[in-house]
């Protein structure tokens, strides 16, 4: 399993998240399917943020997935073992706890000053908090 990435301004409405994807393919996507004139600031401001600057928060992820497969696995096993088991009852079960290991995640990400590291990292950035386009008027999605 490769490590959770994290990147600035991959959408334009998003201050940062989790990467499902090479972040070369984000940029390809952007220059196929957004008008020319908004590719110089999503470019400039789309950036990777550097892994030993969220390292706390990298772990809690890992962590979260780790937590999601061991219940997937046990929830598999117990499924398997009662075929006359209650189903509802078992997922229900998985749900409350994995519910409770995203929480865990949810703490690590909210001690994460990521407005701080953003300010750090991406100097003049138009980013107003909701979106890399303040002044209005781009079609941006
Ligand atoms: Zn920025």
């Amino acid at each position: 399993m490769t490590r959770p990435q994290a990147a600035f301004h991959v959408h334009y409405d998003r201050l940062w998240e989790w990467l499902t994807e090479l972040i070369e393919n984000r940029i390809a996507d952007i220059k196929a399917n957004k008008p020319e004139t908004e590719w110089a600031i999503r470019l400039r401001l789309l950036q990777m943020i550097p892994p030993d600057r969220i390292a706390n928060l990298i772990a809690a992820r890992e962590q979260f997935e780790v937590d999601r497969r061991s219940l997937l696995v046990q929830l598999d096993l117990e499924m398997a073992s009662n075929p006359a088991w209650d189903v509802r009852s078992l997922l229900d079960q998985y749900e409350v706890a994995r519910s409770f290991a995203w929480e865990q995640y949810k703490a690590a990400e909210k001690a994460t000053d990521m407005a701080a590291l953003h300010q750090e990292l991406c100097p003049d950035c138009p980013w107003d908090g909701k979106t890399i386009f303040p002044k209005g008027g781009n079609d941006a999605a």
